[in-house]
């Protein structure tokens, strides 16, 4: 099926074909060779998928659109505060070729005018400026993803004729804003502005911002995380030579544009867009660029400060132990006391990304809840991935609950690491952490037990098999009988006493002791598990019914003896006394029946 998102892009595109207004920029003559009519777009998702519409494929030298990725590259190379000495943040509301410096600090007052580029580019790490060049061509081919090439000409081009650059390079050496020869740091500009990228390239640059400084393909990382805000700030004031208001105020995006045509713009967290189009407005931005932009931000909410969603979505479905209980068979005491405060555990389903708003939200029901709550469990199967000060939040309350006596504790992360890595971070020194469950029924059970009370022991063994409700209602004779066939085996904890798949065992077992859980293998490989036995239950009694493959794999939790019955011996008790099969059949179909009624409690529940 065509994405409706590709259909959208191609009916943009087409809709902008018609667009001839504005003129190629003509002051580097080789830029005239354009044809005015190309225009491409490109829009990169965050796990790097790539659309496209008209000439994606396309090369242009890249021209201003390199000032944000060198500027990165100097922050990472030298660290803001020696580049903040020699570079402002200002927007200049000058000409971008201005031969002007800030009169009060006496230094360019952006990297996106040419005075701030030319001295970023001399800022770059590296013992030379050859080092510095192939850093700056590595920096730049790892945002886009690959290596990227000189237009050679374009260079040539640019430096037979770049006598303004010339000048502004020698006022920067000047005034001591350049170091070091100032004739080799601008060659190295005009060659990082002759790079040759299609849209496609753009938008993956764009999206490497987006995605905090990875490219969303390669997953190398381009930018350290603690510069991208920084890039991006100056990008959203600065970034549109002197059109830079107008453009937050009507597009809203962090941006950059360059006097070939491209233009890429970042939403940050969601998409990288790239644009070439090489027809120039007078401020000299790609006319159907800005309109493409434009519209997207209209049409699809790109706005950064628009907000689509709201905190309350970070939090699902809420339902307590009472409506979806372990599946493990209570005794007796331990069900009474289920039956009156299983309510009292809250499961709360947390979803997306959580940041320190939909945390905020989700403790406040907590908070709501707490008059009843004995323990919470947030399962975060849904979650994306939490943001360092939502994973403090939360830890935060998982303390003070705990000191309250309410338990806070996470189920389903499954060892993802945008989840595990916030979560670690905020446990403080002297706190034990947090617990976390590999799955809901074990979480689940684990605050079964803790409302149950750890004074209060189960059963320590069954005796005798007729206390095993299989057999209730078998005679007193017969059971003797029964008695008479059992063989008793040992597990040790770890074994596997039954496996799925496993044909042609036809024993029941009845468990004396110890504790097994019954687990439904999944096909990466992991299991869910489905019931965790204790003394007086069984498994296996299936091959009673005629199943002769068995369905579930059962595991000793701890040092477990069980009688086993084979079915056959049952068979030839029952020859001669149907009443026994009779009997067993009743009690079987009693289980079963409560087993589908848990089911459908539990299915209403996740309705
Ligand atoms: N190489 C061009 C110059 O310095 C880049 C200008 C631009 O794209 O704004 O004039």
């Amino acid at each position: 099926m065509r994405s409706p998102i590709q259909t959208y892009l191609d009916e943009l595109h087409q809709s902008l074909v018609g667009l001839d207004e504005g003129a190629l920029a003509d002051y580097i003559p080789e830029l005239t060779k354009a044809s005015p009519d190309w225009f491409g777009i490109s829009v990169v998702t965050m796990d790097g998928v790539a659309y496209t519409a008209g000439n994606a494929d396309q090369t242009f030298t890249i021209q201003s659109v390199s000032k944000p990725f060198v500027y990165a590259t100097a922050l990472a190379d030298r660290g803001v505060d020696i580049v903040s000495s020699k570079i402002g943040v200002e927007p200049s509301g000058d000409a971008f070729n201005s031969i002007s410096l800030d009169p009060q600090t006496g230094a360019p007052r952006n990297p996106m005018i040419n005075a701030g580029a030319i001295a970023t580019t001399s800022l770059v790490g590296g013992a030379d400026s050859s080092a510095q060049w192939q850093r700056i061509a590595s920096s730049l081919g790892a945002f886009a993803g690959h290596d990227l090439a000189v237009d050679e000409s374009v260079y040539h081009s640019e430096s037979a004729t770049g006598f303004r650059n010339r000048a502004i390079a020698w006022m920067l050496k000047n005034f001591g804003v350049v170091d070091g020869d100032p004739m080799a740091a601008l060659e190295n500009y005009f060659r990082q502005c002759s790079l040759l990228v299609d849209c496609r390239d753009l938008a993956f640059m764009a999206a490497t911002l987006a995605n905090g400084g990875i490219h969303p393909v390669t997953s190398q990382r381009a930018l350290p995380a603690e510069h991208v805000e920084r890039v991006l700030s100056v990008m959203a004031t600065c970034g549109m030579y002197n059109y830079a208001g107008s453009w937050l105020f009507e597009v809203g995006m962090p941006a950059k544009s360059g006097v070939s045509g491209g233009i890429i713009a970042v939403l940050p967290g969601r998409f990288g867009i790239g644009i070439f189009s090489p027809r120039l407005d007078i401020k000299g931005n790609s006319v159907r660029g800005i309109e493409v932009c434009k519209r997207l931000s209209r049409d699809f909410s790109m706005h950064v400060f628009s907000r689509d969603g709201h905190p309350s979505m970070a939090l699902g479905r809420i339902y307590t132990g009472a409506d979806a209980p372990s599946r493990r068979q209570p005794f007796a005491e331990m069900r009474a006391c289920l039956v009156s405060h299983a309510h009292r555990i809250k499961y709360l389903c947390l979803h997306g990304y959580l940041a320190v708003d939909g945390v905020e939200y989700i403790i406040r029901k907590m908070i709501h809840m707490s008059t009843d709550a004995h323990s919470f469990i947030l399962d975060l199967h849904q979650v994306d991935g939490i943001s360092d000060c939502a994973a403090r939040l939360l830890n935060e309350v998982r303390q003070s609950f705990g000191r309250n006596g309410t338990a806070v504790v996470f189920s389903r992360i499954h060892a993802r690491r945008a989840i595990t890595v916030p979560l670690k971070r905020a446990v403080t020194r002297g706190d034990r952490g947090y617990l976390s469950f590999e799955d809901n029924d074990l979480a689940v059970e684990w605050c079964e037990n803790r409302l149950f009370g750890e004074t209060e022991q189960p059963p320590q063994a069954v005796t005798s098999l007729a206390d095993c409700l299989f057999f209730k209602g078998v005679p007193v004779e017969l059971m003797q009988k029964v008695e008479a066939a059992i063989k008793v085996y040992a597990f040790a904890p770890g074994d596997h006493i039954v496996k799925a798949g496993q044909v042609g065992d036809s024993r029941v077992f009845f468990i004396e002791s110890g504790q097994v859980s019954v687990l439904v293998p999944l096909q990466d490989g992991a299991h869910h598990r489905i019931a965790s036995l204790g003394p007086g239950m069984n498994f296996g009694e299936m091959v009673l019914l005629g199943q002769t493959t068995r369905s579930a794999t059962v595991c000793a939790d701890t040092a477990v003896t069980c009688r086993v019955l084979e079915s056959r011996d049952l068979d030839n008790i029952a020859s001669e006394a149907p009443v026994l099969k009779i009997v067993l059949l009743e009690n079987l179909a009693g289980n079963l029946a409560s087993s589908l009624r848990r089911a459908t409690q539990w299915i209403a529940a996740l309705a």
